[in-house]
């Protein structure tokens, strides 16, 4: 049988095979297999020709049980509203894994933000604000940048909701530029959250980071500044990166500065001068220490995970890794750390953003450091503890299967003393 890659039955699988393990009450179970609320909208945007050309978008409100909404908005040309779905579920466990006040959400839109210039990226996103502005707020529901999404895009969607309702609201949206009420330390902060996470897992696997050999798939904004704090911050040896195009190995280690200035000039990392080109599929099953999948979801499948040769995953994007590779990878001893703990400094950070924009009082980047590294510990070593407890009841489960144990564990207490079951 062919395996399932579409993201929310995946996300729904995940969750019941969790639900098994902690025998989670039926109804809850119930209530957290579906989401909340699903929102489509058709969003006419004028474009440079004159015309005007009609975009489909969504958000999903998955869960409100621990606080409002927060996630992300995708622009991706393949997006879909599964998709979302199974974002928006994920997003709820990595609130309640962080122990943050928020529950799970996402949006998206299906476009290609690549063909789309500076004036029609601004109508699009303000339009999408006007289709679900009675959707979200402060208090209701707090997007975010994902994928192809960019601080100025928060802006210009912050600054739409303000028109809407006649009043300064900077909490209605996080990852703003600093100028308009962004948080310091927002920029890189679902990769520093990995890296910490990077750090504690040598620490306990006696890893000697120096030594470690790194690759790392996708250049965006996790991937990006994970090659350059694996780097700086950890002292690691990044051998291998990628972006949409392929990627590029040196045995040697590459240099952030100077890759990044170069892809800067030709939008690509392929091609780089003493490296090799390798595509997307290599760079997954080089011989590495440290394997970061930094894109986007089903790239370690039940085709590859066999092929894998990495001691150790970083899931530093949404769901790079299906159940049946999860299986295999765990089988293989291969230690998979699971994508909302991993990339949870970004979500973490917004949560700082948004206490910030409701207080009126502004912290530092080393402030915000200083918050984010325990939050992230904690969440690791209460994962290791979960592992360590179903070990001594006899039953060997996945760091992912811990994490969903404590997530979903929270959520179905708060839903349970708000009445819900
Ligand atoms: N899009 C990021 C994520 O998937 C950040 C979400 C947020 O900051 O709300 O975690």
């Amino acid at each position: 049988m062919a395996e399932e890659l579409d993201s929310f039955k995946i996300a729904q699988k995940q969750l019941d095979e969790a639900a098994t393990i902690m025998s989670l009450d039926k109804q809850a179970l119930a209530i957290l297999r579906e989401p909340k609320r699903i929102v489509t909208v058709n969003i006419p945007v004028k474009m440079r020709d004159g015309n005007t050309k009609t975009f489909t978008g969504f958000r999903v409100l998955y869960s409100d049980a621990r606080g409002p909404g927060k996630g992300g908005i995708r622009f991706h040309p393949e997006e879909n509203v599964d998709t979302v779905k199974a974002l928006a579920a994920w997003m709820t466990w990595k609130t309640a894994l962080a122990n943050i006040p928020f529950g799970g959400a996402k949006g998206g839109i299906i476009c290609d933000p690549k063909k789309l210039n500076p004036l029609e990226l601004e109508n699009l996103s303000r339009g999408y604000i006007r289709a679900i502005g009675e959707f979200i707020g402060p208090e209701k529901d707090v997007p975010a940048p994902d994928v192809y999404t960019t601080p100025q895009i928060m802006a210009w969607m912050m600054d739409e909701y303000n028109h809407l309702k006649g009043a300064s609201k900077p909490g209605v949206i996080t990852g703003k530029p600093v100028e308009v009420g962004g948080s310091e330390g927002r920029y890189d902060a679902t990769a520093l959250g990995g890296m910490y996470v990077l750090r504690e897992t040598a620490k306990l696997k006696k890893i000697n980071l120096k030594k470690a050999r790194v690759a790392i798939q996708g250049f965006g904004n996790a991937g990006k500044f994970a090659f350059d704090i694996a780097n700086k911050m950890l002292g690691a040896k990044v051998v291998a990166i990628s972006d949409s195009h392929g990627g590029v190995y040196s045995e040697k280690g590459l240099d952030y500065d100077k890759l990044s200035a170069a892809k800067e000039k030709t939008g690509t990392v392929q091609g780089y001068k003493g490296t090799e080109d390798i595509s997307n599929e290599e760079l997954l099953k080089l011989d590495v220490d440290i394997l970061i999948p930094a894109a986007i979801e089903n790239q370690i499948t039940s085709k590859n995970a066999d092929k894998i040769e990495a001691k150790v995953i970083l899931e530093l994007a949404n769901g790079p890794v299906t159940p049946d590779a999860d299986r295999t990878l765990f089988e293989r001893g291969i230690l998979d750390l699971p994508d909302f703990l991993v990339n949870s400094g970004g979500v973490i950070v917004s949560y700082f953003e948004w206490v910030q924009n409701n207080t009126g009082e502004y912290w530092t980047e080393k402030d915000v450091y200083k918050k984010l590294d325990p939050i992230m510990t904690k969440s690791f070593a209460d994962i290791i503890a979960m592992q360590d407890n179903y070990k001594k009841m006899g039953k060997k489960i996945t760091p992912r299967q811990a994490a969903y144990i404590i997530s979903v564990d929270r959520v179905a207490k708060a839903m349970k003393f708000r009445g819900w079951y």
